[in-house]
């Protein structure tokens, strides 16, 4: 999703731009993720007026290019599942949906504030809207950069053994961006998985967002995700661990014992979300660095390389703000629209010190 945005807001100023893509567009997280949106939970933070912008960007996409990837504004509620053993049990759910004993507790967002895309449908249409401007799509893994004699300078990367020439190159390879700080002194990026449950629900369920506290038999206090969709599916989500990345995006898979467990939690939430209407039962690896802020901007010893990742629980929010201030970072060579200070990679140690570079 990163760099298919970037790649449309470059395209858009009538800059030749080529994404290479190593499995497919919207091969990992950026398909598997919830989709969810919200205009100030950043607030506070760095990421308040990156994710303000990418809101409002996301709000007026669906007017300039081709497709519906779901774009719906909604409501989002917080709550908690009580215990068997509590008086509360057999009470209704305020959301008629729900199984008994679902306590809905507060309104964290309301239609001016909260909203929700289908990533992977997302992605392919901002793709193919860069396209339209001209980008060109090409299958290949990037195995490395190419740099000039002066060691500084990009030439270009390096595509199944070939040079691909580039004046200007942009790592946006979620958390495979790990491998090319072993190319360039980029700070450490790592995987973070989660599993995810897709339910074919239709029109069951209403298209409000859920933040649900659960406690397991272990006594262990689970957060639930649960996303309605525009498309009739509802994504669920929930436990984050740092299993090990596979090297191969497609062999991403998630853990049996984990859709089992998030399984049995679903069971509860609601009769509708029986084993039958799963569509997809996965996982994905969210990009995160060491400071929990993305990497967005110029790498530190380079010219023309660039670098946007570690998006972290919102690369789907905030794709498009950071298509459009990288664009105009590498167009102008400043950002006018946003702050990009706080994502600055040379505020991380790099990972390895300054890599041998060839010619
Ligand atoms: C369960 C879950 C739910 C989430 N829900 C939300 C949500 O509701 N809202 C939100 O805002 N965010 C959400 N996120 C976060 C969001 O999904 C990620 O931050 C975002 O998708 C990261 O996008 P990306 O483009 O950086 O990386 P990715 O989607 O991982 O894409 C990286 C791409 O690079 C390609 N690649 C890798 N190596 C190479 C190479 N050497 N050469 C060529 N191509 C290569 C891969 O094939 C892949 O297509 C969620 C994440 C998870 C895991």
């Amino acid at each position: 999703m990163i760099g298919a945005c970037i790649a449309y807001f470059l395209a858009r100023r009538g800059i030749d731009v080529i994404v290479i893509e190593r499995t497919e567009v919207a091969a990992a997280a950026s398909s598997k993720a919830g989709g969810f949106l919200a205009l100030d939970w950043c607030a506070g933070t760095p990421l308040d007026e990156l994710a303000r912008r990418s809101f409002q960007l996301h709000a007026a996409l669906p007017d300039e290019i081709a497709g519906d990837w779901g774009y719906q504004r909604m409501t989002a509620y917080s709550g908690f599942v009580v215990g068997d053993r509590d008086a509360r049990r057999h009470t209704p759910a305020k959301l008629a949906w729900l199984a008994s004993g679902i306590v809905i507790a507060d309104r964290l967002g309301t239609p001016a504030t909260t909203a929700i895309v289908h990533p992977r449908k997302f992605t392919s249409a901002i793709m193919s809207a860069a396209q339209k401007h001209g980008a060109e799509l090409r299958a290949g893994q990037v195995t490395g950069i190419v740099w000039s004699a002066d060691r500084l300078t990009v030439r270009g990367v390096e595509v199944g053994g070939a040079l691909l020439e580039a004046d200007t190159v942009v790592i946006a390879m979620g958390p495979w961006s790990l491998m090319a700080a072993a190319w360039l002194d980029l700070p450490a990026v790592f995987g973070q998985r989660s599993p995810s449950l897709v339910y074919d629900t239709g029109t069951d369920v209403k298209a409000d967002a859920l933040f649900l506290e659960y406690q397991e038999e272990s006594g262990a206090i689970v957060s639930v995700e649960v996303f309605p969709r525009g498309d009739g599916s509802t994504h669920i989500t929930a436990f984050s661990n740092e299993a090990p990345l596979p090297l191969e995006p497609a062999a991403v898979t998630p853990d049996p014992s984990e859709i089992d467990r998030l399984q049995a939690i679903c069971g509860r939430l609601s009769p509708v979300f029986r084993s039958e209407r799963i569509t997809a039962r996965q996982a994905c690896f969210r990009p995160v660095t060491q400071d929990g802020l993305p990497l967005i901007g110029k790498v530190p010893q380079s010219e023309g390389a660039y670098v946007a990742t570690g998006h972290s629980v919102w690369g789907i929010l905030n794709a498009p703000a950071t298509g459009e201030a990288l664009a105009e970072l590498i167009a102008e060579g400043v950002s006018p629209t946003l702050d990009l200070m706080p994502f600055d990679p040379g505020r991380l140690r790099p990972l390895h010190p300054p890599p041998l570079r060839s010619d």
